[in-house]
Parts: C-alpha cells; structure tokens; sequence
C-alpha cells in the first residue's frame, strides 16, 4: 500500500515519513465521552483528507448505518480487531462546523505541548454537567381571530370557563409566560387541552444562566485620539484587504493609560458590524469590574465573561450562549481562546506578556500560540497589547512576523512618575540597617503627613533560596550557565539548569564579606517593620495569605480605593491593573528579588513588574514618585525600568538570550521527569537522556542540557528531574516530543514515573 500523505498545515514537519492507516472517530461529542473513539481504517483515496477535526460518514453498528462522526487521531496501529475494522465511508463535505474546529484545536495542542488526546480535547471542549437545564415555557396563540371566535362561542356553551380565562389572557400579547399562566390559576391541563384543539403552542426555550448582570448604566461616548485612529485604521486595513482570511497579529506598544481597551473596543465595534464574533483575553487578576462594565456599557447584552470563579455550568452555558449568538464578544482569561464562536473574527490579548496565559497543567499550552493557530484556520485576526510587551512578542514583532503599532501618550492627561533607584549597598555602608532607604523614609512620611496613599511592593515569588551578599550586592552564580544558585538545606548550592552544586561558602566570592544569606524578606516582615517605624500609618497586607478567602482579593482593593488605609502592601498581585488615583508613591522594597531566581525569563519579569509598579504612582493629578530599592543599581532591567525604556532592556535582554541560546532566539523544550522513587527516575532520566541523544547525533545543533534536579528536586515526597532541549526549530522539538512518547508508551517503568513536557517554559520546573 502506498503511504498515504497526511497534510497537517503547522505540524507536517514532525509526522513527515508515518504511514497512517486508521483514524479514530467520536460519534457524539456530547462531553461526558470524549475518550469513546471507534477505529475505522483510512481507505487509500482518502489518504491525506482524513486528519483531526474532518467530519466523516462511517458504517455503524450491525446494521451498517451510515451515520456522521469527527475525525480524532490518526494513527498507524488499531487498538480493535483489525479484521472487524470498517472502512470510513466518506467525508462530508460541508462547512466546517465548528465542533470540527475545536478538535483540529485539541490535535494542534497536543502535537506541539505534548499530552493525550482526550487530556487536549477536555481542555478545548468544556464538560457539561449533568445538571438540568433550566427551560423557559412560552404559551402562543396560533390561531386567526375568526376561527378564536367560533371556540370561543363554543366553550361559552359548554361553560369551560378555564379555557376562556386562557384566551381572554392571550388576546392582547398572543402570548405569556407559563409561569404568568400558573399564576392566573390555570392549569397544565387547560393549556393541553387548548393545545390539542391546535389554538397554542408551547415553546421551550433553554435559559442559560448569565454570570453578567448591570443595571443603571450610562451610555459609552469616548472619541478616539489620533494616535488611537490611525492603529485601528492601520488594523482593519489588514483586515479588509484580507476579505475575511486571516489578517495577521499586530502588537499594540503603549504604556498602561495609553488608550488601548479603548482600541480594542472599536475594532470590535467593526467586527461585530461586519457579522462576526470577538474574544478578549484578559489575565484573571486584571479582569475586574470596571473593566467588565466598560464592555457592557458600549454593547449591552451579547458581552459576557467566564472566570474560574464560575461554576462548570455556568461555564458551559456562556460557551453555549456564544454558540448560539446570543454572545458576540467574549471577556476571559486564558481559557477564553476557546469559545466556539462560528464566526470569529477577532481574538484580543490584553497584557499580552502575561506568564499567566500559560496554561501550568497538561497540555501546557500558550493561549497567545492557540489564538493565532485559531485565527489562522478561521479566517481571524489577532490583537496583541501591552505596556511592557513580551521579549517573544516584541522579537516577532521586529523580524516582521507580527505587525508593531506604537502608542506614545497618555490618553488622559497625567505626568510620568519620577523614579529614583537607590542602592541599598550605600545605605548598609551609612548605618542604615532598616527595610527603608532614606529616601523611601521621607518619602512615606512626607505621604503620610499630605494623606496621600502609599503602596509597597515585595515580589516575594521566584526569590526562594537564591543567594547573595548583602555587601558586594552580588548573587553566587552557576559558573555554567547564566543563573543564579540555590541554596539546598543549609549547606549546599546548586543549578538548576546543569546539576552544578557546591557546599555553602562561608564567605562572599567575590568580597569576602561574610554578609552572604539567602533573602527572606517577605508582605509580612515589611509590614511588621511598617507598623513599628510609622504607627500613626494604617496598613493593609495583600498577599496570599490574606487573599485566600474568597473574595478577599477585592475587599482588601476596594478597602484600599475607599482610603481604609494609608499603606497598601503586596506581592506583586498589587501591580497588576488597578487604578488608586490617591497613590503618590511607590516603593519596591527590593527588586533584585526576582533577578537571580534560576530562570532564563527573569530580567523580563523584573523589568515588567517595576515597570508596572512605576506606573501605579501619580494616576491623577499629582505628580507620582517611586523608589526602587537595589542591591543591583546598575542592572540593566533596573536601570531599564528606571528610564521607562522599554527599547533600551529589550535590546540587552535579546543579546543575553542570543548568546545563551534561549527563547524566542531558540526554542526550548523542558522533558521534566517525576517518581516517587529516585532510584526508578534516575534509570528513567539517563534513559530518555539516550533517547534524545539519538536525536542529537543526528541534528548536529541539538543541544541537550540534563538531566538535572528539578528547580524544587522534591514535592509531596515525589522526586523531579529534568532535560532541556534546545532547537532553533520548534518542529524539531516537536519530533523529538514525539519519539519520547512514542518510546516510553510501553515503558514498564512508567507505571511508577512520569514525564511531562513544557515547550518555552515560562519558569523553571
Ligand atoms: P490602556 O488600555 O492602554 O491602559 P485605556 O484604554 O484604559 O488605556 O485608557 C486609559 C484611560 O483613558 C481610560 O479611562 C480611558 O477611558 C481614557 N481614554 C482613552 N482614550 C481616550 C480618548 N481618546 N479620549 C478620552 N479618554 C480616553
Ligand atoms: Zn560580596
Ligand atoms: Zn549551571
């Protein structure tokens, strides 16, 4: 039999060579069964049709019964009897529903993130749960007024004083809602009975449940600028020379006030005219109700959200809603990216270097990557926006793969803050051996004195253990690779990228000092320090701690916003996307926290975050003022951020990641390996080591890095390892994924281990 060639778009590189001669078919994606596949053979004429998402017609059951199900793997081997196996009939040649699509969605995310297919097709597709639909009844009169008459006349007769009491009610509005009908006293049987003699019909239509509810709202009128006209006009000339094909992905630059969301929402405007359907994606944690409501007062009714705080039916029934048309522009975090609309002509990424568009869980998808392989296949575009763009986005953006559209004001008048960077080395030299520069110190007196609010940020996450002297300033490094060590128990530092370990010196490397000591600053020892240098001050702590409650986030922010206190202080969950218009001031208690933490994207993150917190001082009126406080004064994310240039860190950051070899210039996969037995998940590391290294003797620029303990070489008692590979080639990551699987499949010892992969990771494993 001759191969038959499978045409997989994106992914064709990684399959190129495989004979597929069966395909796995779902009859009913009714949800609860997505792991039902039947195996039908791929007749030869078929050959490169058949892939993931194709609606085909098969022969089912005894009687051979053509009925129409959707393509879900193919494969090269059948798990059921292959002389009971069927042919597929045809394929059905149609429009593409978009059921189809959303399984060509699963297959393109469980080919390059690496899970099963029932693991990516519960990701797409949302379960529905077995709770009963709630079902609006609707009594019609169906009849003409003569022939109402004549029964009418009739039932006077017969004193069927019921059925008449149902008329006279549908006289006016030839219709009522059953539950008006129970109200009047009427019974079910009256209804039926009218129902019968064929003067109504009852419709039912399904209620869903809708998680947006405003009232009083007052109309939407902002008129753009001219920067703000000139990116929608660019845009949707890309759309519209493209006639409904896909019209790219363009990434809006422009500092947090800049006017974006107001962009976004007139090019929805124009989408939702042309017929067609928008998501916007929004990290959960900036996705607050005044955001939501900014929406809905522009358009009403078909705007609705999804966030996890939903329940699954409430889910299930927005993504209904969108399926049906009742929903046109769809508000969510990352999960968001699958709503099925029919007609999609939009997806929006708000804050688009957002780490949290990564999905942390099988399959580890980016939402930013399945937006764009979506809109491909449906004929969308794809809007990207942010103030501190991601080094992938803004990469792609420079090489011309994405189009870049800069905004440089303000859309409402207000004056940068005025950042100050202050060594905190000095301060340590003059005595000061406080959490406060002198500078933070009069600052927050002179706020605390003009009532003015103040907030304080530690970024407590991603610092855990790594070491530096509190003298020289400098962090113990790996001499392998570009990161910093990590202090294991109390005696040991090591790499996470290489396995790189030495015990704990007693002294600085570089200075000798015998200040060296993992940081361990953490919301609640500067509140502590808070309380005792400045009592009069009244604080409160956002961390997550305090907001592990529900709804404890928003109550202590809307705490904040109505001048409940002075200070406010957070992790980084304070910086995101809120505006206090009272805020004058700023301080970052130490921003090397998240510098040295052992993970090639943390320059990144240090630029964004104090970019972000800078833009946090002086929303309104009054100047704004922030103190970065350093061990580092002269790294260059400080120094970057500082300057509010984002051009000047991007520049840095790229040659680093040249150099070293990292994302975007690279890809990167991470084959991260856990057991609960060490002695099992070192055989099965130095076993996939092999595998890979096949690979590598093949591809001369494959480089494989591993294995090594994993960043936390321990959690929950189950012990992790991990194996970089890096490629420029996605693909050929992609291809070497697949020999893993395919390898370890019937591996004994993966009943006791398991490995999992992460494509770009966004942190360390
Ligand atoms: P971004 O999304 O870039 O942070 P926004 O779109 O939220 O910026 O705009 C910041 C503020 O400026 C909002 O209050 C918004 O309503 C207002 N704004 C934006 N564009 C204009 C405009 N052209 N005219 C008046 N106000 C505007
Ligand atoms: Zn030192
Ligand atoms: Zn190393």
């Amino acid at each position: 039999m001759t191969k038959p060639k499978i045409h997989y778009g994106f992914w064709a590189k990684s399959i190129e060579g495989l004979i597929f001669m069966y395909a796995k078919i779902i009859v009913d994606i009714s949800h609860e069964k997505l792991d039902k596949g039947f195996d039908y053979r791929i007749p030869e004429h078929m050959g490169d049709k058949i892939y993931p998402g194709v609606l085909v017609s098969i022969p089912f059951g005894k009687g051979n019964r053509l009925i129409q199900g959707y393509v879900l793997e193919v494969n090269e081997t059948a798990e059921y009897d292959e002389d009971k196996i069927k042919d597929i009939a045809e394929i059905v040649e149609k429009s593409v529903p978009i059921e189809s699509r959303l399984i060509s969605l699963a297959w393109f995310i469980k080919e390059n993130y690496g899970s099963t297919m029932n693991q990516a097709l519960k990701t797409v597709i949302p379960i529905k749960e077995s709770k009963k639909d709630i079902i609006k009844k609707t009594v019609i009169l169906t009849t003409s007024d003569e022939k109402l008459a004549e029964y009418v006349e009739k039932y006077e007769r017969k004193h069927a004083t019921a059925r008449l009491k149902l008329i006279e009610a549908l006289k006016e509005n030839r219709q009522m809602s059953s539950e008006l009908v129970v109200k009047l006293g009427i019974s079910s049987a009256t209804v039926k009975a009218l129902e019968q003699e064929g003067l109504v019909t009852v419709s039912e239509e399904k209620v869903y449940r809708n998680p947006v509810k405003f009232s009083d709202l007052k109309p939407y009128g902002i008129v753009l600028n001219k920067e703000q006209r000139n990116i929608c006009e660019s845009i949707r000339n890309y759309i519209d020379n493209n006639r409904g094909r896909y019209a790219g992905v363009h990434l809006i630059h422009g500092i947090t006030g800049s006017g974006k969301t107001e962009i976004y929402m007139e090019l929805i405007e124009k989408i939702i005219a042309d017929g067609k359907e928008a998501i916007v994606m929004i990290p959960e944690i900036a996705l607050t109700y005044q955001t939501v409501m900014r929406f809905y007062r522009k358009f009403g009714n078909v705007v609705s959200i999804i966030n996890s705080k939903l329940s699954a039916g409430e889910r299930y029934d927005q993504f209904e809603r969108a399926k049906n048309g009742d929903v046109k522009i769809m508000i969510g975090p990352r999960s968001a990216v699958f709503t099925p609309f029919r007609n999609l002509g939009l997806i929006i990424i708000d804050e688009e270097h957002e780490s949290s568009y990564k999905s942390e869980t099988v399959p580890r998808y980016h939402a930013r990557e399945a937006a764009i392989f979506r809109a491909k296949a449906e004929g969308a575009t794809v809007v990207l926006g942010s103030a501190t763009p991601s080094v992938d986005s803004y990469y792609k953006a420079l090489k011309g793969e994405y189009v870049l559209h800069e905004l440089h004001k303000r859309a409402k008048e207000a004056v940068p803050a005025e950042v100050f960077v202050e060594d905190l080395r000095e301060e340590l030299k003059e005595g000061n051996r406080t959490m406060f520069s002198r500078r933070l110190d009069e600052f927050i007196k002179d706020r605390l004195e003009k009532k003015q609010q103040i907030m304080l940020f530690i970024n407590r996450r991603g610092y855990a253990g790594f070491v530096s002297c509190r003298s020289c300033g400098k962090a113990i490094k790996c001499p392998h690779c570009d990161v910093g060590l990590t202090l294991h128990g109390n005696k040991h530092l090591r790499c996470h990228y290489c396995g790189y370990d030495i015990p704990m010196p007693q002294t600085c490397p570089e200075c000798g000092s015998k200040y060296i000591a993992a940081f361990g600053t953490g919301t609640q020892k500067v509140e502590e320090a808070v309380n005792k240098m400045y009592p009069q001050a009244r604080t409160l702590r956002m961390d997550l701690d305090t907001t592990s409650k529900k709804d404890g986030y928003e109550n202590i922010l809307s705490a904040f916003a109505n001048g409940e206190a002075d200070i406010l202080i957070g992790t980084q969950m304070i910086v995101k996307g809120h505006d206090f218009p009272n805020v004058t001031l700023v301080g970052v208690i130490a921003a090397d926290l998240s510098l040295y933490a052992s993970d090639y994207r943390s320059s990144e993150k240090t630029f964004q975050l104090l970019t972000q917190a800078a833009g946090r001082a002086g929303r309104g009126r009054e100047r704004g003022q922030v103190v970065i406080q350093t061990y580092a004064p002269d790294n260059f994310s400080i120094q970057a951020s500082a300057n509010q240039d984002y051009t000047e860190f991007y520049n840095q950051e790229i040659m680093y990641r040249s150099l070293s070899e990292y994302p975007p210039v690279c890809s990167m996969m991470a084959i991260m390996m856990t057991s609960k037995d060490e002695k099992i998940l070192a055989v099965l590391a130095e076993q996939i080591k092999g595998m890979v290294d096949t690979v590598a003797a093949k591809h001369e620029k494959l480089r494989v890095i591993g294995p090594a303990d994993a960043g936390i070489a321990r959690i929950n008692d189950v012990y992790r390892k991990v194996i970089y590979v890096k490629h420029t080639e996605y693909e050929v990551l992609v291809a070497v994924k697949n020999l893993v699987e395919e390898k370890t499949e019937d591996m004994e010892l993966l009943k006791r281990a398991s490995v999992q992969f992460d494509f770009n990771p966004m942190s360390g494993f």
